[in-house]
């Protein structure tokens, strides 16, 4: 398992009160972040496929913030995205992210994604 679940969570970027973390009813071992303050005026939500990956994607949504951006934050959102565009293909991922193939799958296990059986590039 990965430290990775302990990632902390971000207030609501609208009302800065801490979220919610639940199952969410969109699939098997799916979660969903949400704001349930009464007084937020959007109550916004992310899901993920595991519970890290809806914090990841709350944590790294707010587009009104980008000012607080780090380099981290900007990294995880395109590895994230770059999952999602190219349906978790690793070697397209590497290629359009310019980074090393090991180092994609190292990054993408500290956020939570699971090992391949078999990497289709190169083993140890
Ligand atoms: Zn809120």
């Amino acid at each position: 398992m990965t430290d990775a679940v302990n990632e902390p969570l971000k207030p609501c970027p609208w009302c800065n009160k801490p979220p919610q973390v639940e199952p969410w009813h969109g699939g098997p071992g799916q979660y969903q972040v949400s704001c349930a303050e009464a007084s937020c005026p959007v109550n916004p939500q992310t899901t993920g496929e595991t519970r890290v990956l809806a914090i990841m994607s709350w944590n790294t949504r707010a587009p009104f913030h980008h000012e607080n951006l780090n380099v981290k934050d900007m990294e995880r959102y395109l590895i994230i995205t770059a999952f999602q565009r190219f349906d978790g293909n690793r070697t397209l991922m590497s290629k359009a992210l310019g980074i090393a193939y090991r180092t994609l799958c190292g990054k993408l296990r500290a956020l939570g994604y699971e090992p391949r059986e078999k990497p289709d590039v190169m083993s140890p």
